[in-house]
């Protein structure tokens, strides 16, 4: 059976590095919805030019638009042994849109098409406090796109990323203005699906704050375990 990942948290809570490594890990892509749009607006496609403004001002792009992105996505073959969602989902909406989705995919089924399926939802903790902190000094190398954290005394213009020496920049929304408008976002709708999914039996959540390889270790212990109830039976 496939499987199905979705890591929820608030922005700069490390989700999309953790999805990155479950996804090389368990040998499914990662599709992070945020790189998608990000990419689209630096390629100036129509869909970047439609969604620019919003991404710069820190607020979401509606509901219809990302969930027919998430949909044409998992419409690819590459799938079908499942996938890690990381920035979708964010609004009931979109997570009802999802259940949808993978009842549509004969390969995520529990069982007939009446029960929900299988997914498993991960939320990766972390107080916003440490947060603003985070992003602040979080930076992306323009040549080989790895995303990295330098330190409170580096100098962006002239410290190169220490993986292939290219510039590292912040990305426009990591500013602390647009940062805390994010987290209101992100606090504002964060409730009723943390409320939604903790009633389903693959919901886990995990600290983090701690070091990133803890993290990991901590989502995969979930995730095998969940592995083996969905093998013992049909579920949610
Ligand atoms: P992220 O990299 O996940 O923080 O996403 C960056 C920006 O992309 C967000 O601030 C939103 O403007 C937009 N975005 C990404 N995913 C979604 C989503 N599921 N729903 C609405 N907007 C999204």
């Amino acid at each position: 059976m496939a499987l199905n990942l979705v890591l929820i948290g608030p922005p700069g809570s490390g989700k999309g590095t953790q999805a990155v490594r479950l996804g090389a890990k368990y040998g499914i892509p990662h599709i992070s919805t945020g790189d998608i749009l990000r990419a689209s607006v630096r390629d100036r496609t129509p869909l970047g030019q439609q969604v620019a403004a919003t991404l710069a001002s820190g607020a979401l792009v509606s509901d219809e638009l990302i969930t027919d992105l998430v949909r044409e996505r998992l419409a690819r073959p590459d799938v079908s042994a499942g996938v890690v969602l990381d920035g979708f989902l964010r609004t009931l909406v979109q997570a009802r849109a999802l259940d949808e989705m993978l009842a549509a995919m004969p390969s995520s089924r529990t069982g007939p098409p009446s029960l929900p399926p299988s997914l498993i939802v991960l939320l990766v903790d972390v107080a916003d406090e440490a947060i603003v902190g985070r992003l602040s000094r979080r930076r992306v190398c323009a040549s080989c796109g790895i995303t990295q954290s330098v330190s409170e005394d580096s100098d962006p213009q002239t410290d190169p990323c220490p993986y292939c020496g290219g510039a590292l920049v912040r990305r426009e929304d990591d500013e602390p203005g647009t940062v805390r408008r994010r987290l209101a976002t992100y606090a504002s709708l964060a409730e009723p699906i943390t409320t939604l999914y903790r009633a389903r039996p693959r919901f886990a959540s995990v600290d983090g704050l701690r070091h990133p390889d803890e993290v990991t270790a901590a989502l995969c212990g979930h995730i095998d375990q969940f592995r083996g109830l969905a093998a013992s039976g049909p579920g949610r």
